[in-house]
């Protein structure tokens, strides 16, 4: 099953994408419909309610007064964080009781108005977010929803500003032109991204780019690298998970595959066996087989071994290291990272080496095992830089 969350400010448009979503078989769990399942008549929520802010927010006829409520909480934090106490936890486990329900291979949309507001964005394996300028965003709801542009644009003030929850987003979609516009994206998204996503994750199969070809520095790689650590750490909750952005995406300015390295520590080997299910589950599939790092090798003792999850995303490749804390394996992949960001003369080196690779290697692994020499020097010289400067890990 995939969960995908959907968010996007009042009047985006996040209901016709999700509308979309489900034309095309998703199984869509609405949580500002569920927010008001919870507190029907006769609900133990209802009489919650009830008992928090006193019959006053009761109609005759015993249901919810909801513009009573809203007068009461609006400008008041305290109550309103009552009222979300009573309210959250409903939705939530009934969130969870639909997905349940859903089948083995659905992909289930959550579409969550306040998503970024309640710190959702982490419990997906993909957040899409809605955008569109506010001026469409207040026409739309003139036009739609009665309201006038002063109430249109309270509505857009009491919500999280579009830099924050674009910033949560993994997938970003227009919806500033029309709406067939919009639907064409929901079409691409589905059918390029949802769809084997789900299949990879269910299959537990990592997405692998073969192609050894270099991109331009993309300034986006580090926002990426914390989305998909908050994604990690909360597969991997309670525990206290070290996870650290690597490679070449963690250098700025330096080109590289579009790959983003990770690495999560662990206690032991045993302990990273013990987390390959959950990894999985959270669209971070092991790769089978054996991994070691070994810049070098006199013997077969001295490999530094590991396991490498990938990512089940088609969108967003990634080759996850599972390490042991503080193993020199762990320690190496942190030391070359921050070598490669203070020695611009060792990043242009290593440039030099990837570039002259990828014009002459047919495929990844070749690439791969030609930098490996290069490595086994730089080791060196990054010691000789950490002795120099005290660097810790
Ligand atoms: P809310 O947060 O209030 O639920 P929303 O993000 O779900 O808002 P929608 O209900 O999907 O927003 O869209 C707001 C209004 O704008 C709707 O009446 C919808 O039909 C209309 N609308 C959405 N997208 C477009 C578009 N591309 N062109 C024209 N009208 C649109």
């Amino acid at each position: 099953m995939l969960m995908i969350g959907l968010t996007g400010g009042i009047g985006s448009g996040k209901s016709v994408a999700a509308a979309r979503l489900a034309h095309h078989g998703a199984v869509v769990i609405d949580a500002d419909r569920l927010a008001r399942e919870v507190v029907e008549p006769g609900t133990e929520g209802l009489r919650e309610v009830v008992a928090a802010f006193g019959t006053r927010v009761c109609r005759p006829d015993g249901s919810l007064d909801r513009p009573a409520l809203g007068e009461i909480v609006f400008g008041d934090p305290a109550a309103r964080a009552r009222l979300e106490q009573i309210i959250h936890p409903r939705v939530r486990a009934r969130t969870a009781q639909l997905a349940a329900e859903a089948a083995p291979d659905a992909i289930v949309v959550n579409d969550v108005p306040l998503l970024v507001e309640v710190g959702l964005a982490p419990t997906y394996h993909l957040v899409v977010v809605v955008r569109a300028a506010e001026q469409t965003r207040i026409g739309r709801l003139v036009r739609d929803r009665g309201m006038t542009a002063t109430q249109a644009e309270q509505r857009i003030r009491a919500q999280a500003g579009d830099a924050r929850r674009e910033a949560a987003a993994d997938v970003l979609l227009d919806n500033d032109a029309d709406l067939a516009t919009l639907h064409a994206a929901v079409d691409t998204l589905w059918r390029e991204r949802l769809l084997p996503y789900e299949r990879n994750v269910r299959e537990r199969l990592p997405v692998r780019l073969t192609e050894a070809r270099l991109v331009a520095p993309d300034p986006d790689w580090p926002a990426q690298f914390t989305r998909l650590a908050a994604r990690i750490r909360h597969a991997l909750r309670p525990a206290e998970i070290r996870v650290d952005h690597v490679g070449s995406t963690a250098v700025p300015g330096l080109p590289a595959r579009d790959v983003i390295d990770i690495q999560v520590g662990v206690g032991s080997m045993a302990e990273a066996d013990a987390v390959a299910d959950r990894l999985a589950e959270a669209g971070f599939p092991r790769y089978p087989g054996q991994w070691w790092d070994n810049p070098r090798f006199p013997t077969d003792a001295d490999r530094w071994e590991k396991r490498l999850h990938g990512s089940a995303d088609p969108g967003r490749p990634v080759n996850l290291h599972v390490r042991v804390v503080g193993s020199p394996g762990w320690r190496y992949a942190l030391l070359m990272r921050d070598h490669l960001r203070a020695d611009p003369e060792q990043r242009s080196a290593y440039l030099r080496l990837k570039q002259r690779l990828v014009a002459t290697s047919p495929d990844v692994d070749a690439y791969a095992a030609g930098k490996e020499p290069w490595f086994d020097r730089e080791h060196e010289r990054a010691e000789a830089w950490a002795a120099a400067t005290g660097w810790r890990p």
